[in-house]
């Protein structure tokens, strides 16, 4: 990491954008040279298997400020923008979506008030989510209201991965030992001084989403299990409920038995076994959920494989340092 420090450095998460680097290249390079400063931008591929690489590595030869990242298997969003923002050299650390759908003009609007206001986070927050479909615009707030319940009201509203980060919360994520971190909650958890810049979520430029429901389903899951243990408790309060349930049940089974009524009530029975067997695949789920958590902290294993680094400078294969970090 002996290159001079940029101002600014630009993340961006790509996986098999082909069609959209043309139209990203051109608007983000407008932005960033009118800024005056020197200024990087940080493509992670993450395990692109469309014409991406061959298309970043083309717009590098026009572009010497655009530095490529890939990791050798596709790691997830999440990931690749963590290894990009780890790796990021900037003052300030801005990162956006390929797709466009965060424009960038709104990032040397981030910079202007980081500076101005002395802010270490810049949130860019949704104020007009009527481009997206109902049906995520549901999930959306759902997911915002339960993890602002879990982590805390200075988590914003309707802001993903869009925002600018200083140097000092860059640094203070990289001293976290956590591999794969939810950025949109971490970051907020962290606790710096922060502010946000509302913008139009701007419709796919060109291709298609990355994220189908059982990836969101995903992030939601992470999410909670990342920050809260409440799950767990569930199984204490069933399990109170249930003892609860028994005993009233026993003292009618007795007073039955005294009757001489006991023979009929097999659906009470069923009901009862059913029931419980539910409930305790259930609280074995939770727990499960858990103990993968731990077993994948254990394993210790990366969350992603930097295979280049154009800005190594030895033939784009990354450098001891990187591979120390890597297997940090
Ligand atoms: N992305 C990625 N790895 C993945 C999935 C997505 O790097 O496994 C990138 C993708 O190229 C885009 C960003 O993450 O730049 C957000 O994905 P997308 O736009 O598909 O998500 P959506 O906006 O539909 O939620
Ligand atoms: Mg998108």
């Amino acid at each position: 990491m002996t290159a001079p420090q940029p101002a600014l450095s630009v993340v961006v998460p790509i996986f098999n954008e082909r069609d959209v680097l043309p139209l990203l290249a051109e608007r983000l390079r407008g932005v960033l040279d009118g800024l005056g400063e020197a200024y990087e931008v940080v493509a992670v591929d993450d395990g692109s298997t469309d014409g991406t690489p061959a298309a970043l590595t083309a717009l590098r030869a026009g572009w010497p400020e655009l530095r490529v990242l890939r990791l050798r298997r596709n790691s997830g969003h999440q990931a690749a923008l963590h290894a990009g923002l780890l790796r990021a050299r900037g003052g300030y650390v801005a990162s956006m979506d390929a797709d466009l759908q965060d424009p960038p003009e709104v990032i040397a609007e981030m910079l202007r008030r980081a500076r101005a206001e002395g802010l270490d986070v810049v949130y860019g927050v949704r104020a007009d989510r009527s481009r997206d479909t109902r049906f995520k615009r549901w999930t959306a707030a759902g997911y915002y209201r339960l993890v602002r319940r879990l982590v805390g009201e200075q988590v914003p509203g309707q802001a993903g991965d869009f925002r600018l980060l200083s140097r000092a919360v860059v640094e203070a994520l990289r001293g976290l030992p956590e591999r794969n971190p939810v950025l949109r909650l971490v970051v907020p958890w962290l606790g710096f001084p922060s502010g946000e810049v509302a913008y139009e979520r701007q419709e796919r430029a060109a291709g298609r989403t990355k994220y189908p429901l059982s990836r969101m389903a995903g992030l939601a899951a992470e999410s909670v299990t990342s920050f809260s243990a409440a799950p767990l408790r569930v199984a204490t309060w069933l399990g109170l409920a249930g003892v609860a349930v028994c005993g009233v049940l026993v003292v009618i089974a007795v007073l039955a038995w005294f009757a001489g009524a006991t023979v009929s009530g097999w659906p009470s029975l069923y009901v009862a076994i059913l029931f419980l067997g539910a409930v305790q695949l259930l609280c074995l789920g939770l727990l499960g959920e858990y103990v993968a958590r731990i077993y994948t902290l254990v394993q210790g294993r990366p969350a992603y494989v930097v295979a280049a680094d154009s800005a190594a400078g030895d033939g784009g294969r990354p450098d001891a340092a990187e591979l120390a970090d890597i297997l940090r």
